[in-house]
């Protein structure tokens, strides 16, 4: 008899997005007539820019030729990309990554996901509260979380991020083997000051743990203050994996371009002690199970590390920051409290009047119909708070802070 893998019946039951859309496809048919606006789902709006494109279309025209066709290429990446990320997102910087310690792939989302089969099943995990679910869910479905209890995983250790903290984590109180973070952060939009990257890599030094980072928003950064990287920080070479994407920089959702740093001193080790190369173990699982991002879009994320691509890329990225400013300091006349909008295109807010989060959205989709998303949605200390991005069209933005400013 062919059985499921019990894990999964672990699983909170509706996956977040699935259930905000059925519920604006529901209200959208009782009232044919009413626009609704979108600021809920992490999705970008603008195209991919003119460098990508040309870029796409000359692969194409490489990919018809029998001379210039491409098959399987390196499951790691090609080494023209892998040099240019190299160069352009830490050699520039003073940061010293080699193309070897770069792995191509089609999504952060994958990565971040794929990750944890390098682990023991009983390693300690700490993961923050309110979370981008994917970190969850997929140790959740490998076996580590132990039983789903009033919204919480008996097994793994909360890092809360509150008011208190000002959506920071601190410190687990009991040793932890592997950290999640993510900054700037989905869905609080909070950032990491450097030294408030320093005390987490003190700390996995310590503990001889492991911090995945997440740097999806990392272009979003304009206050140079904040780093855009966590090998900005020293000795995090030794303690971190740190995951990158064009998803959001560049408008690569639907065209899926990410890559994993992993430097080659990280270590791990098994109950004897004995040490493994951490880059050669993701090797050689994705050489096992992945074989390669395509070639044509390789080329196309080659494009946004030229002069004219930046160029490109940056003033779209300010555009969506400019939506941001415009939500948040639309929120702050009205006297709601937010964090984030400012280095990231997302903007955490305090619901009014104490309302739950869900309780909220039904108002905002109701009373003026605008979209955004509940922050219960990412964990318990989610409640009480609702994400808006800054994902939308301009006009959009503006006449979704207008409405809110009506709302009784
Ligand atoms: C959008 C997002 C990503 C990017 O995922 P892709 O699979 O590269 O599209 C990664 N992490 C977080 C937290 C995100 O919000």
């Amino acid at each position: 008899m062919i059985k499921v893998n019990k894990n999964y019946n672990k699983l909170p039951g509706n996956y977040l997005f699935s259930e905000i859309s059925k519920k604006i496809s529901e209200y959208q048919k009782q009232n044919p007539d009413k626009k609704i606006i979108r600021l809920g789902i992490g999705d970008v709006t603008k195209p991919l820019t003119p460098k990508v494109i040309e870029a796409l279309q000359s692969a194409i025209q490489e990919m018809s030729a029998k001379e210039t066709f491409k098959g399987y290429g390196p499951e790691q990446g090609y080494s023209f990309l892998r040099e240019m990320i190299a160069e352009n997102d830490f050699t520039s910087r003073n940061i010293n990554i080699s193309a070897d310690e770069i792995f191509v792939s089609t999504g952060a989302k994958e990565d971040t996901a794929n990750f944890q089969e390098l682990f023991d099943n009983d390693i300690k995990i700490a993961i923050p509260d309110p979370v981008y679910p994917v970190y969850v869910d997929s140790n959740v479905m490998a076996g580590r979380s132990g039983e789903y209890v009033n919204g919480r995983y008996t097994n793994f250790v909360y890092l809360e991020c509150n008011k208190e903290n000002d959506f920071r984590p601190d410190l687990p109180k009991e040793p932890v083997d592997l950290i999640y973070l993510c900054f700037p952060n989905n869905p609080t939009g909070q950032t990491a000051t450097k030294e408030e990257l320093e005390k987490w890599v003190l700390y996995a030094k310590k503990n001889k743990a492991l911090i995945l980072f997440d740097a999806a928003y990392e272009a979003f950064i304009k206050d140079s203050s904040i780093p855009k990287s966590i090998y900005e920080i020293e000795g995090a070479k030794e303690v971190a994996v740190e995951f990158r994407s064009l998803s959001k920089t560049a408008g690569f959702t639907g065209t899926r371009l990410s890559y994993t740093i992993i430097p080659k001193e990280l270590m791990i080790w098994d109950d004897a002690g004995n040490q493994y190369e951490l880059n050669k173990l993701w090797n050689r699982r994705q050489t096992t199970k992945f074989n390669g991002t395509a070639y044509l879009i390789q080329k196309g994320a080659g494009a946004i590390f030229t002069k004219e691509g930046k160029k490109e890329i940056t003033s779209i990225i300010d555009y969506y920051l400019e939506n941001a400013k415009i939500i948040k300091d639309g929120l702050s006349t009205l006297g709601i409290e937010s964090t984030g909008g400012i280095n990231s295109p997302y903007i955490w807010l305090k619901t009014p009047g104490n309302l739950t989060s869900w309780e909220f959205f039904h108002k905002l989709l109701n009373e003026i119909q605008v979209v955004g998303t509940p922050g219960s949605g990412f964990g318990k200390c989610g409640e009480g708070y609702f994400r808006l991005s800054a994902f939308g069209e301009r006009e959009n933005v503006i006449e979704a802070v207008k409405r809110i400013s009506n709302l009784k």
